[in-house]
């Protein structure tokens, strides 16, 4: 006899362990299903989480070995224990993901340990982790399955010589010369762990310009201050081949546009393309969901697939993939599911690049106001004369408001700096209360405190800055 549910949770990632959650809290009786063994999906285990920690870490380990003497404090022989750099990631991981099991058993939702197929629109086949394979049904399925990273064709990803995120948060020694593949947000965050520990690192990227989707004029000067760093860019290039050799790999890299073809020798080779939904093994055939053309399950703005009682969200489906946009949908799912009525706001998702300096962004850009035909206001304002961001001797990026000429209400927040990502939030909070640049150049800020940049940014939206 199958075991039943009112909803059977596919993926326990920050979509499908926080849909678990908010249905059990609406008194729904929940399974969620997960292979890998542990809770937390990609971002816990091998995403944000660890890359986070690495780059922390790094951070700090640069800062010791260049950074503060200039404060008077000088730290004399400063050695690198990779392996215990790792140990402690891997601890903070194992931590965060005992935690969401804990969470589960508070709300008394159970976790399969196994992997999920759908045998029927409204049946599941679990293969335990333990051995053997039971069966479910429920009323509602969500189907919140995730990622995984896309290879170059005829590259094969060893997660060795050539990795993917995953190798890079793992490798046992620090590369004399990592080359990585794709300038997005992973590229530059691994290269930036891996430059501050010592490798050398040269990104290849295909399009002329790094981080594509975000503010233009924040991609350049963000480039510009990577390579003072000492990344190195080859910028419209594309990989054609990477051979081993007996040291590590010569990779062959041409113009995007044709050209003369160079090779490039270096022990690893990170790519990072990006990444695409994943659904292999989860039979959806037999269940009927349809995908696109791109392997993301179709759903509506409701999250409903074109089955009744099936729904997915996070990185399966389109949109950014990100840990709070799956988070957010799977709240929305779950409010949904229960009879309530969920939604996600789409135009205020934060994005941030977790580099020194960080990149955050939230809204429209300077690009896309433009193609839209959207008549906007700019007001601007660099680190270099806010007053803590001067004692921190973190003086790099700016602040950029993008504001409705007619009505001025703020349409897009653009940072690089110092601390970006935490402060976006302020910016997402006056975006989702509708907020005009006034309202935030009026808002009192403490001072001396970096969150002034953004006072004054929104402030020189109507040309009153104080201190610029
Ligand atoms: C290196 C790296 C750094 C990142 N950093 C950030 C960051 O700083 N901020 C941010 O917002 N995002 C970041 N991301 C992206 C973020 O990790 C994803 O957007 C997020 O994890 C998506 O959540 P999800 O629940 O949709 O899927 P996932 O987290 O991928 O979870 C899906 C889970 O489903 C399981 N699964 C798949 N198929 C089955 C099956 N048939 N049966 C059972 N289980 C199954 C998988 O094992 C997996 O654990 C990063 C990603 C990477 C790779």
């Amino acid at each position: 006899m199958a075991k039943t549910y009112d909803l059977i949770v596919i993926g326990g990632g920050p979509g499908g362990y926080n849909c678990a959650i908010r249905a059990a809290q609406l008194g729904l009786r929940v399974a969620c299903v997960e292979k890998r063994g542990a809770l937390g999906g990609t971002c816990l285990n091998v995403g944000c989480i660890p890359s986070k920690a690495l780059l922390h870490s790094s951070e700090l380990y640069e800062e010791a070995r260049n950074g503060i003497a200039k404060m008077g404090i000088i730290v004399e022989s400063v050695k690198l224990d990779l392996k215990a750099m790792m140990a402690h990631k891997e601890e903070s991981v194992d931590a965060l993901t005992k935690g969401i099991r804990f969470l589960f058993k508070k709300h008394k939702i159970d976790e399969i340990i196994g992997a999920a197929a759908f045998t029927a629109k409204n049946k599941l086949t679990v293969k335990l982790n333990a051995g053997g394979a039971e069966e479910f049904e429920a009323k509602s399925f969500v189907i919140a399955t995730g990622s995984e990273p896309v290879g170059v064709p005829g590259v094969p990803i060893d997660e060795k010589l050539v990795v993917s995120s995953t190798g890079a948060l793992a490798l046992a020694k620090v590369p004399e010369h990592l080359l990585v593949v794709g300038a997005g947000y992973i590229g530059l965050e691994m290269g930036s762990v891996w430059r501050r520990l010592g490798s050398k690192v040269t990104v290849v990227e295909f399009l002329d310009r790094i981080t594509p989707g975000l503010d233009g004029e924040v991609a350049k000067t963000f480039e510009r201050v990577l390579k003072k760093q000492g990344l190195q860019f080859k910028l419209g290039m594309k990989v054609t081949g990477v051979k081993k050799n007996g040291k590590g790999a010569e990779v062959t890299i041409e113009p995007a546009k044709g050209g003369a073809a160079e090779t490039i020798a270096c022990d690893v080779v990170l790519m990072s393309i990006g990444r695409r939904a994943f659904t292999d093994g989860l039979g959806l055939d037999k269940a009927g969901v349809k995908l696109d053309n791109r392997g993301r399950v179709v759903t509506d703005e409701h999250y409903a697939t074109n089955i009744a009682g099936i729904y997915a969200i996070g990185d399966v489906r389109e949109g950014p993939m990100l840990a709070h946009k799956a988070e957010d949908e799977a709240v929305a799912c779950a409010e949904n599911i229960a009879g309530r009525a969920g939604h996600v706001n789409y135009g205020v998702i934060p994005a941030v690049v977790y580099t020194y300096p960080e990149v955050a962004t939230v809204g429209a850009t300077e690009e896309e106001l433009k193609a839209a035909g959207t008549a906007y206001k700019v007001g601007k304002f660099p680190f270099t004369a806010n007053a803590r961001a001067k004692v921190n001797a973190t003086t790099d990026g700016f602040v950029k408001i993008l504001a409705d000429a007619a009505t001025d209400r703020v349409l897009g927040v653009h940072m690089i700096g110092p601390d970006a990502g935490n402060m976006i939030g302020e910016a997402a909070i006056a975006m989702e209360f509708g907020a005009s640049s006034e309202d935030i150049a009026r808002t009192c800020h403490a001072h001396p405190t970096l969150t002034e940049a953004i006072r004054q940014a929104a402030m020189a939206v109507d040309g009153w800055t104080m201190q610029a």
